[in-house]
């Protein structure tokens, strides 16, 4: 037996030193955008090796993308302890809009009950900011071109002729991903319907700021965000079929088309255009590569979903990924990404859809637009498309259970014997936490005490959920690295300790220095290599293609039947 043992574990030391002789980094994103950024700092949180490979030059975008932040985006940045940075450079608005027609949200039970107006470009350089304050290299004015997936890696072929070689790829590369494509994963969907032209711009008059329709119905906008900012107008077009971006002039032809004079328009910050196209891809995973972010959905920008969304895949992404490559837990966590985001994104599209229904420009399709604002003036239809559009509806299906399983984990105020703090507050470092509220039976942790924090505290008050309203506060629960609840109840349900091992890897010793000294019953491959300290990440200069060591191959194991 101790000679089968021993051929297993050489034959498992050779499989390590094969991918690690060659590997340059546990994940490789391709796209640094809201997306893949995000993704990057999720992962280095944990102590994941993880580099960008970013096509632009900066984090400058042109042209015209998200204008703002909804409620679950600011509250997953509030679980990172960074919502604050966005929030001090944001507008806070208290309504919201489905299909144009506008509602309140500030009765939504969380702390972020708003729309936060932030353009997209500076989203990104705050993000941008935290990403290198965690150490994350990012290849700059490179794109990738190509990969193979070859033995257990990925080799990344780069536009200047270098490749990378990563245990695991994904592709945040955007509505055109170039990852999705050599991956060979079908985008289906729906193509545009509608174009819309968007611009910011001067007049040299003062326009009729606010919607405005015509007398074929279409539907058209104008406004000035702040004082000093240029005139954002977006104005919906006769035709589908363009390519390109549009001129100025063409502009000036669609202002007279619609108001009867251009304003004296001049100076644009940019012109750009975007149509109902809504595709999805028919799976976020095909092996070692993934998808995230509008590479994975692309839908019309109504409600202001499409970096919220990306932002909040990358928050389920990242811990199973980080699990995953640390050798915590199986390949077969990362088959929960697809399950859970794939449904997500699918009723983002759909709503979308069912907003660009309510503009169409008719008198039959007005009487719906009527109907559904009636509709949203009553209090129960109101909080759940509100809920639904922002995000905080959103109930992963872990199964029977409280209420509470599958859904987001709300940022209580608690007590604790260190003194006040937050749920949000425990989840700053991704990791999970086991909240004990007054369970009084002893649960013995130690098996996944180095993964999971248990934190003793008590709330006063009720427990409110978006949707469902006050819901019975349970005497424990385990929140996932994403805030999401995984378990929920007494510490004498024997589901507990199942989730435990279903989420954060099986009763034993997890990280390969846990088992230095242990009585090896089997050995496997583990990523523990891959693991790099926080402070060594934030010394060192970002590497442009850095070799791993194989130091702690030799004692790299996991418990049977975890993989
Ligand atoms: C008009 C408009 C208004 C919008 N309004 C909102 C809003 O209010 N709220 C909201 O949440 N969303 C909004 N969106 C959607 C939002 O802009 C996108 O959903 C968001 O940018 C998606 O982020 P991402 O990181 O997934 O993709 P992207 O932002 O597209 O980023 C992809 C990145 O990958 C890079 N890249 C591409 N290919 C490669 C390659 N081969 N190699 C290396 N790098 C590559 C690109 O340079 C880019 O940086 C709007 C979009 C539009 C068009």
């Amino acid at each position: 037996m101790g000679g089968l043992l021993q051929i297993g574990f050489i034959a498992s030391l050779d499989r390590i030193m094969s991918v690690v002789d060659r590997a340059d980094h546990a994940v490789v994103i391709a796209g640094g955008g809201p997306t893949g950024l995000m993704l990057a700092g999720e992962l280095a949180l944990t102590g994941i090796d993880v580099l960008i490979v970013e096509r632009r030059a900066d984090q400058t975008i042109d042209g015209s993308r998200a204008g703002g932040l909804l409620p679950r985006t600011i509250e997953v940045l509030d679980q990172r302890g960074i919502a604050e940075r966005f929030i001090a450079e944001g507008l806070v608005y208290p309504a919201h809009g489905f299909g144009g027609i506008a509602f309140d949200i500030s009765d939504l039970p969380t702390r972020h009950n708003y729309v936060l107006g932030l353009w997209q470009s500076h989203f990104e350089r705050i993000l941008a900011d935290w990403v290198a304050e965690l150490g994350v290299p990012i290849m700059r004015s490179r794109e990738v071109v190509g990969y193979a997936e070859e033995g257990a890696g990925v080799d990344v072929e780069l536009s200047d002729d270098t490749s990378l070689r990563a245990a695991y790829l994904v592709g945040c590369d955007g509505g055109h991903s170039l990852v999705r494509k050599v991956a060979g994963i079908d985008f289906p969907g729906l193509d545009p319907s509608t174009s819309w032209m968007i611009a910011q711009v001067e007049m040299d008059e003062e326009p009729e700021f606010g919607f405005r329709r015509d007398g074929a119905g279409r539907q058209h906008a104008m406004n000035r965000r702040a004082p000093g900012e240029p005139i954002g107008v977006v104005l919906m077009e006769r035709h589908v079929d363009h390519t390109g971006d549009p001129s100025l002039g063409e502009l000036s032809e669609a202002l007279v088309d619609v108001y009867e004079t251009d304003f004296g328009v001049h100076s644009p910050t940019w012109i750009s255009r975007f149509t109902d196209t809504s595709r999805q891809a028919a799976s976020y995973r095909r092996g070692r590569v993934l998808l995230a972010g509008d590479a994975a959905h692309v839908h019309p920008p109504h409600g202001g979903q499409g970096m919220g969304t990306g932002v909040q895949d990358a928050v389920n992404l990242g811990w199973k990924l980080a699990q995953v490559v640390d050798g915590t837990s199986p390949e077969s966590l990362l088959d929960t990404y697809h399950s859970e985001r794939h449904p997500v994104g699918s009723r983002v599209l759909h709503n979308t859809m069912a907003q660009v229904a309510l503009g169409s420009p008719d008198e039959r399709h007005q009487a719906l637009r009527d109907t559904m604002g009636e509709l949203l003036k009553m209090d129960e239809p109101r909080r759940h498309i509100a809920a639904m559009l922002v995000a905080l509806d959103i109930h992963y299906d872990l199964g029977e259970g409280h209420p509470l399983l599958g859904r987001r984990m709300p940022d209580l105020d608690l007590r604790t014997t260190d003194g006040p703090t937050r749920v949000f507050t425990l989840l700053h470092d991704a990791r999970p936490v086991l909240l004990n509220l007054g369970a009084t039976d002893g649960f013995d942790i130690s098996p996944w005490a180095s993964r999971v924090r248990v934190v003793d505290a008590s709330h006063e008050g009720v427990w409110e959920l978006p949707v469902l309203g006050e819901v019975a506060a349970p005497a424990a629960v385990l929140i996932r690295p994403d805030g999401h609840v995984a378990w929920a109840g007494e510490f004498t349900d024997p589901a507990l300790p199942r989730a435990l091992a279903s989420w954060f890897g099986a009763a034993a010793p997890a990280r390969c220095s846990d088992w230095e000294n242990a009585d090896l019953p089997g050995v496997d491959l583990r990523h523990d290599l891959f693991l790099q300290p926080l402070e060594d990440r934030r010394a060192s200069s970002p590497p442009a293609r850095r070799r791993t060591a194989a130091k702690g191959a030799a004692s790299s194991a996991r418990p049977p039947g975890s993989a």
